[in-house]
């Protein structure tokens, strides 16, 4: 069973589909981490966003595996975790960059069906109701005020210790939503067919216990 969460950056995605996967033992897939990896490789090479057809060579050659049997999610590029690394501000500044590559897009595409294979999955994204699984059983449309979803990343940042202002979030989180919105191929876009949840005024208890509900309500069907 595939439950799909789209939504914009820091819209809680994240958090919440983890607390999914601990209380209901669905597998989190966070296909928001396959770009960045690509993005990462492209910054250890020294690649800039022109050098496209060289960051497409990347996306086609590299291994991406997640590890979700533990408290926090390993992702492991190439056999390494780079689960820290994906995080850091300068891979946050590229990737939608980098995830507006059409062939890239494509070949993450393959690697996110390919990771959810057979599996009970929530997988969280852009486009994960609309191109990756618009079959999903469930989909979700998460949403939330910029200026709280910025509020919320900065928290994050300061907590994980990533040094940034929250002028500087709240640049990121508009850039990312306008490229986000304007990609040519997997824009972020509500599913017809998605339950639109907007957590701007709910905890993330609140939002966790509506997801539960829905998916509870699927079941029982
Ligand atoms: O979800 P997260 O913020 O980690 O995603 C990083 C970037 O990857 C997003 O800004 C977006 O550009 C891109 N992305 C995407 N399609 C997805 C997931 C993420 O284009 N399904």
């Amino acid at each position: 069973m595939i439950v799909a969460v789209d939504g914009p950056a820091g819209s809680g995605k994240g958090t919440i589909t983890k607390r999914i996967q601990e209380e209901l033992g669905f597998l989190n897939l966070d296909t928001g981490a396959t770009y960045r990896c690509v993005a990462l490789e492209a910054l250890r090479e020294g690649l800039t966003l022109d050098d496209e057809e060289k960051i497409m060579n990347i996306a086609n050659n590299i291994d991406i595996k997640i590890d979700n049997t533990g408290d926090k999610d390993i992702i492991l590029l190439n056999g390494e975790d780079v689960s820290e690394e994906i995080r850091t501000k300068e891979v946050t500044s590229i990737v939608s960059q980098v995830s507006s590559i059409i062939p890239v897009r494509h070949k993450m595409v393959e690697v996110q069906r390919e990771l959810a294979k057979g599996k009970n999955v929530i997988v969280e994204g852009r486009d994960i109701g609309t191109i990756v699984f618009p079959n999903a059983e469930i989909k979700i449309y998460l949403d939330a005020d910029q200026n709280v979803r910025a509020k919320r990343r900065y928290d994050e940042n300061k907590q994980k210790g990533i040094d940034t202002t929250y002028d500087e979030v709240l640049e990121n989180v508009k850039m990312r939503d306008y490229n986000d919105i304007h990609k040519k191929y997997g824009a972020l876009k509500k599913a017809e067919d998605a339950i639109i949840i907007d957590s701007t005024e709910l905890t993330i208890d609140e939002v966790v216990e509506k997801i539960k509900n829905i998916i509870n309500s699927y079941i029982k069907k």
